[in-house]
């Protein structure tokens, strides 16, 4: 392995060099993205209307799309030392092993019992949850990285945590399960007869397994019918990528110290957070016009909302009671085909990255399922970390993109996000070993029946 005798293989930065404030994307944007609708209204969301679900420091950092930093708080900042600042790591190896000419480094969220970046964002909520005198927070998790993160957020602040994990992997995962249970938290199968709109859906569709929209939509009401409960999201909303900025803060302070300027920027994109995050303080440079980037948002081409997605109005989970929020979407009412094992199965997307998406300030591409799980072995087996299935979205992308480096010579410097290992995700790694792994792509007749459902109002793509 060739190593350069000026970049080390891990690059840390000293405590006292950690991010003391968090960077807020929309400050810089020109065109900000479009706020959150009342589904009944269609009128823009207020601090008041949003109170209701969200906690209020929460619903402050919503709104602001004016102030570029703010401050973390002591408490969220002694958190994160816990854990963080997360490597950024040069993968020497793997560059090694494709024979290219470009630099290719990764950030690695992965560290912590988590074993994603959700963290990041799980403590700050946890920490506004409990300042504004809250007894608990409720929230839905699909795969459990979510629920795992919050669960311990939760427990480090003494708050309760009601998770509403989608019925299949409540019952595929019972150790992802069993991890919230060891921090403190309820998990219920969603969906469950423990809300009406759980009720409501299972009369709808019995032995349904659930799916992410449908367990936001319980989770919200277990909130909105708890006195002292609010709802968290763990992706999507700007106050999660606003958290996630610590990501990229990281990188790029470490980056710095040594010169370094990434070409391309990769991240996997379900809701957005961790792209949004990674990317977030180079993008700024971007909109001020002071520097110019690559970014690539990877997404499976299972659930590829940006790349055949609609920039409409749309709902963010299945039961319909949650606001209206404009972003790249396939509809409410879409679900995954079966067959989908590698995460990322939100219908919709980040109105920050949707907008930032629209205006050309960002690139999107669908990988499918194999290809993705053949990028994760390679990783695996030359880096050493088994990455989540997610990540390696994001991983292909880097790959494919130093592959092309080494037809054209480039010397490109590539960044990619790392966001978390797959110990959980055994089964769909072993479908992949034993050949039972498929790549479906939805039809275009598919994904128009979820363009019908969107909702119409004027205004709604507007
Ligand atoms: C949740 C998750 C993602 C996708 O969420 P984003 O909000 O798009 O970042 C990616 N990787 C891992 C490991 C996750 O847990």
């Amino acid at each position: 392995m060739k190593q350069d005798d000026q970049i080390p293989y891990k690059i840390y930065l000293r405590e006292n060099e950690m991010p003391a404030a968090w960077y807020n994307v929309r400050a810089d944007m020109k065109q900000k993205p479009a706020p959150l609708l009342n589904p009944a209204t269609h009128q823009p969301m207020g601090k008041e209307d949003l109170s209701a679900v969200f906690c209020e420091e929460l619903v402050d950092q919503e709104l602001n799309e004016t102030d570029a930093y703010i401050e973390i708080p002591q408490e969220i900042r002694n958190f994160y030392k816990m854990y963080r600042p997360s490597p950024l790591v040069r993968a020497y190896c793997l560059e090694e092993k494709l024979q290219t000419p470009a630099k290719i480094y990764y950030k690695f969220e992965g560290n912590n019992t988590s074993g994603s970046h959700k963290l990041n964002s799980a403590i700050a909520q946890a920490y506004y949850a409990k300042k504004q005198g809250l007894k608990g927070v409720t929230t839905e998790t699909g795969a459990g990285q979510w629920g795992t993160a919050l669960s311990m957020a939760c427990s480090y602040f003494d708050l309760d945590c009601k998770v509403y994990m989608v019925k299949v992997s409540y019952e595929q995962k019972p150790f992802r399960r069993e991890v919230m249970r060891t921090y403190g938290a309820s998990v219920t199968p969603s969906p469950s007869e423990t809300t009406a709109v759980g009720q409501r859906i299972l009369k709808e569709h019995p032995g349904t397994s659930g799916s992410l929209g449908c367990a936001i939509s319980e989770a919200v009401e277990a909130a909105t019918s708890n006195e002292g409960y609010r709802y968290v999201l763990g992706s999507v909303l700007n106050q999660v990528l606003l958290h996630q900025s610590i990501i990229g803060l990281e990188t790029k302070r470490a980056m710095d110290k040594y010169n370094i300027t990434p070409d391309i920027i990769i991240g996997c994109a379900g809701g957005g957070s961790n792209l949004g995050g990674l990317i977030a303080p180079f993008m700024g440079e971007k909109l001020r016009g002071e520097k110019d980037y690559r970014f690539i948002a990877v997404e499976p081409a299972s659930c590829p909302s940006f790349t055949r997605g609609k920039f409409a109005y749309d709902f963010c989970d299945t039961g319909n009671i949650c606001p209206l929020a404009k972003m790249y979407t396939l509809g409410s009412s879409f679900i995954p085909s079966a067959n989908h094992a590698g995460g990322l199965r939100f219908h919709g997307m980040s109105s920050t990255l949707s907008q930032l998406y629209h205006d050309g300030l960002m690139e999107a591409r669908a990988v499918e399922q194999t290809a993705v799980f053949e990028a994760a072995e390679q990783f695996a087996r030359i880096e050493g970390i088994l990455p989540a299935p997610e990540s390696s979205h994001a991983i292909r992308a880097a790959i494919d993109e130093a592959m092309r480096c080494k037809e054209t010579g480039e010397e490109k410097t590539i960044l990619f996000g790392l966001t978390g290992t797959g110990y959980f995700d055994m089964v769909a790694y072993e479908k992949f070993h034993n050949g039972e792994m498929s790549d479906y792509l939805p039809t275009d007749a598919e994904l128009q029946a979820g363009f019908d459902a969107l909702p119409k109002f004027p205004g709604c793509e507007g």
